[in-house]
C-alpha cells in the first residue's frame, strides 16, 4: 500500500521537486500540506502548523520536513513524538549534535528517519565512487561557485546564523566529496568570508586531509563562491596516484574520464531520494549519513573570518 506523506513548508524545492516526484511515485500518496503562509494544492488539505495536522489526520504515516533548516530539529522532534516517520531536507540540521539527537529519538520512537543528501542521487557520481574505490589520490578540487541572486532570490532565511550560506549549495558538493572519497577526508583549515551587512558566508576556502592521499604534496582544496556571474560551476575534479583525471560537472551529473565524458544521465535526484525512501519505510530502516554535515561543522569551527562587501539582493 502507498506511504501516506504530508509535506511541511511548500517553498521552492518542494514545489520544483517533492510534489511532482510524489505525485508520479506509485509508493507514495500525498495526504496533506503544512504551510505558514497557507499554500494551496488541489485535492489536500492544508494546516498552518503540523500540531494541527497531527490532531486532525493522524493516519498520515510520514512527513518530509521542507523548511530552512535552522528550525528543523524541533520540527522533526515533534513529528517523531506524533509517531511520523520523517524525511529531512539537507542540510538536516544546523548542528551535528541536534542531528545526533533526531538519530537517537527516532529510534527510541521506532521510526525511520532518512537525511536527504540530493546530489549524491547521480549515476555518474555512483560511477567516479566505482572508479576511485581503493585508490591513491594525487589531488582533488571542489569549484561550486553560483550566482546566489539567481538562484536564491528572496531568500532572507540563507542570511540568518544557523542557515549554512554559501555552504547551503557547497554541502552538495560534499555530500558527493563523502560519497566518492576513497577514504575519510578532513578539514584542515579554511577561510569564510562574511559580507559586513550578514551573518553566513558568502564564500569559503578550504583545504583538507584525506587518507586516501598520494604523499604530502597531495592537495585537497574547496572554493564555493555565491558571486558568481556568467557560467555557473558546479565541478568536482579528481587525479588519481596512477595517473587517471576524473572530472563531475553539471552538480554530479556528468563524468568526464582524461576528457572523455564516459556518463551522462538527465537528472533523477529526487526519484531517486523518494525510491530510497520507500525502500527504507518498507523495510523499517532509517538512513542518516551526517559525513557532510560534519565537514561544515569542521569549516566553522577552524575557520578564520574575512570580510567581504556588503551584500543587497
Ligand atoms: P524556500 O523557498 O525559502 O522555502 C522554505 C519554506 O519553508 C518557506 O517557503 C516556508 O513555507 C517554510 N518555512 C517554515 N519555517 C520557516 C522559516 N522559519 N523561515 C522561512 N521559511 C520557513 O526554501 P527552499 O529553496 O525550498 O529550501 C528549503 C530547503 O531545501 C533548504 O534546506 C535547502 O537547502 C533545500 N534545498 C533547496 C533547493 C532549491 O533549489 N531551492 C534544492 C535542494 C534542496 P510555508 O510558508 O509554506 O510554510
Amino acid at each position: 500500500m502507498a506511504h501516506s506523506i504530508a509535506i511541511i513548508g511548500i517553498g521552492k524545492i518542494t514545489q520544483d521537486q517533492h510534489l511532482p516526484v510524489i505525485a508520479k511515485n506509485p509508493n507514495f500518496k500525498l495526504a496533506a500540506l503544512v504551510s505558514q503562509r497557507g499554500l494551496q494544492q488541489s485535492g489536500v488539505p492544508t494546516f498552518r502548523m503540523p500540531a494541527e495536522l497531527y490532531a486532525a489526520m493522524p493516519e498520515v504515516e510520514t512527513v518530509a520536513i521542507c523548511t530552512p533548516p535552522a528550525v528543523r530539529h524541533a520540527i522533526a522532534r515533534e513529528a517523531l513524538d506524533a509517531g511520523k516517520h520523517v524525511l529531512l531536507e539537507k542540510p538536516p540540521t544546523p548542528t551535528t549534535a541536534e542531528l545526533d539527537d533526531l538519530v537517537a529519538h527516532a529510534a527510541r520512537r521506532n521510526r525511520v528517519i532518512f537525511a536527504t543528501w540530493h546530489s549524491q542521487y547521480n549515476a555518474a557520481v555512483d560511477e567516479a565512487r566505482r572508479r576511485l574505490a581503493g585508490k591513491k589520490l594525487r589531488s582533488l578540487h571542489i569549484e561550486w561557485k553560483e550566482d546566489v541572486k539567481r538562484w536564491h532570490p528572496g531568500q532572507e532565511w540563507i542570511w540568518d546564523a544557523g542557515n549554512f550560506g554559501v555552504f547551503d549549495p557547497g554541502i552538495n558538493a560534499l555530500s558527493i566529496l563523502t560519497k566518492i572519497a576513497p577514504a575519510p577526508t578532513f578539514v584542515k583549515s579554511a577561510t569564510l568570508a562574511y559580507p559586513a551587512n550578514r551573518d553566513t558566508p558568502i564564500a569559503a576556502s578550504l583545504v583538507f586531509s584525506c587518507l586516501a592521499a598520494e604523499g604530502p604534496s597531495s592537495k585537497f582544496t574547496a572554493e564555493f563562491d555565491w558571486r558568481q556571474q556568467g557560467e555557473q560551476s558546479w565541478n568536482i575534479d579528481i587525479a588519481t596516484a596512477d595517473g587517471e583525471a576524473l572530472r563531475l560537472t553539471h552538480g554530479g551529473s556528468k563524468l568526464f574520464v582524461d576528457g572523455a565524458l564516459v556518463l551522462e544521465k538527465p537528472m533523477a535526484e529526487y526519484e531517486g531520494i523518494y525510491e530510497h525512501f520507500a525502500v527504507l519505510l518498507d523495510e523499517k530502516k532509517s538512513a542518516v549519513d551526517g559525513a557532510p554535515l560534519q565537514l561544515v561543522a569542521d569549516a566553522f569551527l577552524v575557520g578564520k573570518r574575512s570580510m567581504a562587501e556588503a551584500f543587497y539582493w
